[in-house]
């Protein structure tokens, strides 16, 4: 594998002409927009919309990032089409709240119909061999990946790898968890549909990906939980592990603890090493001192997480948990109806949320797509046995 490029740009604030400016010069310090977008192609942007939420709570892609984008796929003579699977809400409701809807209008670009699935496989996939995604993702000639930079509170972070994750339509992702049991699975799961948009995509030379790191996100994201941080960056490579692991050193995470980036460089569909990246731009020696605070507890994929597993009967006492901050909670009922695995009992008046522990499969969609930040991941009861591991933040 040759050694993949990362551009870093630093970029203060969404400004209209400095978001153009450091978009442009990523796509030039990755060879030119046009070695991957041939004229009349097809642009699929993949944007992050998870949940209806305004820009300055930096769930989402900025719209800004998107203008910038549909600028430059337009100047090289692409067709751009933008898109995502909220995990809940109409994607149309999510793109208005985003302030992508306004931002598309103004630039006459088509919002993409994501409601047609179509299957794709994975021959090499080791927890699932094939997908049901968009059609309207996997007929587009190029995909153009624009995730949000941001800590998560079942895969530590989301950055590339995990924005493809919205390929799936809207409330079927929640059903993957499921499918992915025991949950350290879910990685596995995550890294199979990679390889399949890897693989469909030209062995991945027909995809690029740009990072919106101007204003990322910290603490328990990738939701309303979570807590906006500056960051000042935009990000973009042709390799989508290696753009993680810079992503992880922005922020001053911790890439031991990206397992879906480790898993995504073992099946040689990535660098995963960032001796092994060439990272161009604005030097890391700009982000010094940056240390993003983590979700409380990213526990998948770990050792210890996967003996507990086994054991049934102990993880209740040292799993952390979906817990509720019962005055945030305006009765929305989307917990109730993402939960994968029906442990969300409403009662109350107004109704109120609670859960059935010992059935629950920590996926954390519930915390995902509370609009209010009231379900957060709560410490396992016997804290002191999980403090210093892999179960606390
Ligand atoms: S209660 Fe929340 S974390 Fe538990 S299975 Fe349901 S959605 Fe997932
Ligand atoms: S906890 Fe959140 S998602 Fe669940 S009902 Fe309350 S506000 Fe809605």
């Amino acid at each position: 594998m040759s050694q993949p490029i990362v551009s870093v740009q630093s970029c203060p604030s969404y400004s209209q002409d400095g978001v153009a400016a450091a978009v442009r010069q990523c796509f030039d310090d990755v060879g030119g927009l046009e070695r991957f977008v041939p004229s009349g192609a097809r642009v699929f942007c993949k944007v992050n919309l998870l949940v209806p939420a305004a820009p300055e709570q930096a769930v989402t892609t900025h719209p800004e990032i998107v203008r910038a984008v549909v600028r430059e796929i337009r100047r090289v003579g692409g067709i751009p089409v933008v898109g995502d699977n909220p995990a809940v809400a109409k994607p149309r409701t999510a793109l208005r709240k985003a302030g992508i809807l306004a931002v598309l209008e103004e630039e006459g670009v088509e919002v993409a119909d994501l409601s047609d699935v179509i299957v794709l496989d994975n021959p090499d996939g080791v927890v699932c061999q094939s997908f049901e995604v968009s059609r309207a993702v996997v007929e587009a000639d190029v995909l153009l990946n624009l995730p949000k930079l941001k800590t998560h509170s079942l895969t530590y972070m989301t950055v590339a790898l995990k924005n493809l994750f919205g390929l799936i339509p809207g409330t079927h992702k929640a059903q993957w968890h499921l499918k992915a049991q025991p949950s350290g699975r879910f990685v596995g799961l995550l890294a199979d549909l990679y390889g399949a948009v890897y693989r469909h995509f030209g062995q991945g030379t027909r995809i690029l990906h740009l990072c919106d790191g101007i204003v990322a996100m910290e603490g328990d994201g990738p939701g309303p939980g979570g807590t906006p941080r500056y960051l000042g960056a935009v990000l973009a490579s042709a390799d989508a592990a290696a753009l993680d692991r810079v992503a992880c050193e922005l922020a001053g995470l911790d890439p031991d603890r990206l397992v879906l980036l480790k898993e995504v460089a073992g099946r040689a569909l990535g660098e995963g090493d960032l001796d092994r990246i060439r990272w161009l731009g604005t030097p890391a020696s700009s982000w010094s001192g940056v240390r993003f605070k983590p979700a409380s507890g990213s526990f998948v994929g770990s050792a210890v997480s996967r003996w507990v597993q086994r054991r049934p009967w102990l993880q209740d006492l040292v799993r952390d948990h979906p817990g509720l901050e019962p005055s945030r909670c305006s009765s929305c009922r989307r917990c109730h109806e993402i939960c994968p695995v029906g442990v969300i009992s409403l009662a109350g008046s107004p109704v109120k949320p609670s859960f059935e522990l010992s059935k629950c499969i920590r996926c954390y969609c519930c915390a995902e797509v509370c609009p209010e930040g009231a379900i957060r991941k709560q410490a396992p009861r016997l804290a002191w046995l999980a403090g210093a591991g892999p179960f606390s933040g």
